[in-house]
């Protein structure tokens, strides 16, 4: 992979950024791109400090100027990026009756303009090149979730977004893929906790219990997975939707 350059967007923490880190440590030239831009800057220096290559920006996703400023600067800096992550996401959870209009278009911008916007940039290079793998990161929230009636539809919609670029993409030697992580502990479901106005802790135990193989997920697991499908060897797995979630969920 030493000439393949990934993009992992909100690489600041949680499952973005352990996504970067095995990404690098499996040979790819990283660009960590985030609305926090000191996190990404020391993500990328660890990596480096590692031997490898990274890029660090700022950048909103939902912003189509800034996308298209950003990526051309990857190219410029690593080389055509190849491999996307498309994983940056916000939460504005709240049940129907109380969800505001702007909870829904922030929601929806992020994940599914953000998905848009970056693959529509990315693509110029993958297609370019003959090579590429997109992996969106969806949620088993997609099946249904009580008060996130913005987000789940937005992991629903990131999952058809995937099988369609898998057909457009897939006579480039470019796959596309989605992962639906179940619960995963990082500071998105620590933040759930404190606004339920539960102790994370017991958050984690109550769900640990109602999960099959009886732990939540970490990022780790996420970037594992990610690891397989932005791999040579998956290059016959496009479309699919992967559930991480430690038990079946569809
Ligand atoms: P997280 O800890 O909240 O990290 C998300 C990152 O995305 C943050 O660094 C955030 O930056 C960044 N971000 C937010 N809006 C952005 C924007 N407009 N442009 C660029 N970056 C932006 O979340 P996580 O738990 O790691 O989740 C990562 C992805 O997995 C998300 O798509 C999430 O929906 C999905 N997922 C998570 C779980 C879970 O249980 N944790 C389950 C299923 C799916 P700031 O901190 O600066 O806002």
């Amino acid at each position: 992979m030493a000439d393949r350059v990934a993009i992992v967007t909100g690489a600041a923490r949680g499952i973005g950024a352990a996504v970067a880190q095995r990404l690098a440590a499996d040979g790819f030239a990283v660009a960590l791109l985030d609305l926090d831009e000191q996190a990404v800057r020391d993500g990328a220096e660890k990596i480096v400090a590692g031997g490898g290559k990274a890029f660090a920006a700022k950048l909103d996703v939902s912003d189509e100027a800034q996308v298209n400023e950003v990526v051309a600067r990857v190219a410029d800096e690593l080389g055509a990026p190849t491999v996307l992550v498309n994983n940056a996401g916000i939460l504005r959870d709240n049940l129907l009756f109380k969800m505001t209009a702007d909870d829904w278009d922030a929601v929806i911008n992020v994940h599914l303009r953000g998905a848009f916007l970056m693959s529509k940039a990315v693509q110029a290079y993958q297609t370019k090149e003959g090579w590429g793998r997109v992996v969106n990161l969806s949620s088993t929230s997609a099946l249904g979730n009580r008060g996130q009636a913005n987000y789940s539809a937005a992991k629903a919609g990131l999952q058809g977004f995937t099988k369609t670029l898998a057909i457009e993409l897939g006579k480039f030697g470019v796959t596309v893929n989605a992962i639906a992580p179940g619960f995963i502990a990082t500071e998105m479901t620590a933040a759930t906790a404190a606004r339920m106005g539960v102790d994370f802790e017991d958050l984690k135990k109550g769900a640990a219990q109602t999960i099959p193989v009886q732990r939540v997920g970490t990022p780790d697991d996420i970037a594992h997975t990610t690891s397989f499908l932005v791999s040579e060897g998956a290059g016959f797995v496009s479309g699919q939707v992967i559930y991480v979630a430690g038990g079946p969920k569809d």
